[in-house]
């Protein structure tokens, strides 16, 4: 819904999101996964649906994550959060100061902070980041009555 509205502002969103899965009881407990992602939605160019970022599945897993069904997530205050953050100011300086590289601002970063590695998400292959029919710029703004 964000996405909808910032769309037809014409305003980029850059959403930032990660999470930590523990697993096991007391001393078997361990951290299975942790890490995050950046997504840059720009007007005009591939939304969060082009970029596989929002699907009817993943939408549906985090309604029945909310609704209490699956509870196997911890808290998500820690140092990863501060490294997702920088990159999604690095993504905003591309945006606005051009700040980038020859491949222009970056769309989708994954971040795995088990390995350390930060790369462009696995979903970003043969997704042409230049264009989106979910949302036509021709449909941005709103009539005046
Ligand atoms: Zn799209």
């Amino acid at each position: 819904m964000i996405e909808y509205f910032a769309r037809m502002a014409l305003v980029p969103v850059i959403d930032v999101g990660m999470q930590i899965r523990v697993e096991g009881e007391g001393d078997t407990r361990r951290v299975v996964s942790a890490g995050g992602q950046v997504v840059t939605s720009i007007p005009g160019e591939a939304c969060f649906w082009c970029l596989g970022f929002l699907s009817d599945e993943l939408l549906a897993r985090e309604r029945n994550r909310y609704a209490g069904t699956q509870v196997d997530y911890e808290q998500q205050v820690i140092s990863v959060n501060g490294l997702l953050a920088s990159q999604a100011i690095t993504n905003m300086l591309g945006l606005f100061a051009g700040f980038v590289g020859p491949s222009g601002v970056t769309r989708y970063t994954s971040y795995n902070a088990l390995t350390g590695n930060m790369r462009s998400h696995p979903l970003l292959s043969g997704v042409d980041v230049n264009v989106c029919p979910h949302y036509p710029l021709k449909d941005a703004g709103w009539a005046v009555r």
